[in-house]
């Protein structure tokens, strides 16, 4: 059997970075929550985005459940989400008790459409959140976005869990609504094999969320909490591989692209088949290179015949809204993400993959229209 191409894989640097910052943990015996790793991690990652603060949790599914609830989300409260993304950006509305409504996404993004947002606000006035998502590694329009926001005077979180390395207009994904996060998960564009990272300008609101962190220990010698604790720290172990990742992560982003451009510029001639979008304001990081087909070709054809030659792809995102669990829901928008679904597919975007890996991948999907 071939060697596996796969979607995304970690990838560590080839200089080491990781484990000279893993053995540091070990030989400091700083094997817990705590250390000069995440001090480290945190510091280093707020300043590559440009925000003031962060705070390094166990996943980015805890960085957003303890986004919304920094964000003073509760019980009955509504919160706008993108219907095309991971269900991990919408499980911890449902974890705060609170109601998402789902809003569509738009051609020229695929992100949330800013048409759609406005329909919401009307609908839902009392709405108390938004959380904008960045579609693997595409930004949303964030000026249109953040001006119907600011309109409503509503707390903003960004779920740049696939667009670390993204820039819009020059600013760095996740840092322009109240709270972004980031995910270190094993597929992701740098990764700590699990892991996530909540930033904010708010200093005072990053303390508080490493107090939420970690147990809510109140200010005494005895075990004393005044609050509701959870356990989202993230390790000093597990934040020395981030340290190491993050140094590698303009590289990473770098070959993320050449992989995008490699497509299309072999496939992007074939009929009936479009690429993500590319915006003059958007500098993605091509965290995964997605298309959609709209002819006889179909993405499960070209995912079958990936399979046969041991190659990973995948469908885009099934919207949230046509999810059995959360079919209850409200749903503002047209078909669009609908579409993006039926028709998309994500080609492995591996940054170990060879011209000639990237080759064989074009050439199985070309042959699908001989
Ligand atoms: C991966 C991902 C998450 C969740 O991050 P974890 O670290 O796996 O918890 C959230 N939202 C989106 C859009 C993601 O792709």
């Amino acid at each position: 059997m071939k060697e596996r191409i796969f979607l995304s894989s970690p990838h560590m640097s080839d200089e080491g970075y990781e484990m000279q910052y893993v053995q540091e943990a070990f030989d400091t015996n700083w094997i817990a929550p705590l250390g000069e790793n995440v001090n480290g991690f945190e510091r280093e990652l707020a300043e590559k985005v440009g925000s003031k603060a962060a705070a390094a949790l166990s996943s980015g599914t805890a960085a957003i459940h303890l986004a919304l609830k920094a964000a003073g989300v509760g019980e009955g409260d509504i919160v706008f989400c993108p219907t095309l993304t991971f269900s991990a950006t919408a499980n911890p509305i449902i974890y705060q008790n609170a109601t998402p409504v789902f809003i569509d996404s738009d051609y020229e993004t695929w992100n949330m459409s800013p048409k759609a947002l406005e329909e919401a606000f009307e609908k839902y006035p009392e709405v108390k959140a938004v959380l904008v998502v960045h579609l693997y590694g595409l930004s949303a329009d964030m000026d249109k976005i953040m001006e119907i926001c600011k309109k409503h005077n509503v707390v903003v979180i960004e779920d740049a869990a696939e667009s670390l390395g993204t820039y819009y207009k020059g600013k760095h994904t996740g840092t322009f609504g109240d709270y972004g996060i980031f995910s270190f998960n094993g597929n992701k564009i740098i990764t700590t094999s699990g892991g996530g990272m909540l930033v904010s300008n708010n200093e005072e609101r990053i303390a508080k969320v490493r107090f939420w962190a970690t147990q809510s220990r109140d200010q005494a010698r005895h075990y004393q909490h005044s609050e509701l604790g959870f356990n989202y720290r993230m390790s000093n172990v597990v934040a020395g591989i981030g340290r190491g990742q993050l140094r590698v992560l303009d590289q990473r982003v770098e070959k993320k692209r050449y992989i995008y451009e490699f497509y299309k510029k072999e496939l992007g001639g074939l009929k009936e088949i479009e690429f993500m979008p590319s915006n003059e304001w958007d500098e993605p990081n091509c965290w995964l290179s997605a298309m959609t087909v709209n002819g006889k070709v179909r993405p499960i054809d070209i995912m079958e015949a990936l399979e046969k030659e041991n190659i990973e792809s995948r469908p885009v995102w099934k919207p949230m809204h046509m999810q059995p669990f959360f079919k209850s829901y409200d749903f503002i928008g047209t078909n669009v993400s609908e579409s993006l679904f039926e028709n998309g597919i994500c080609l492995p975007s591996d940054t170990k993959m060879t011209d000639e890996n990237l080759k064989t991948v074009v050439n199985i999907i070309a042959s699908l229209w001989k």
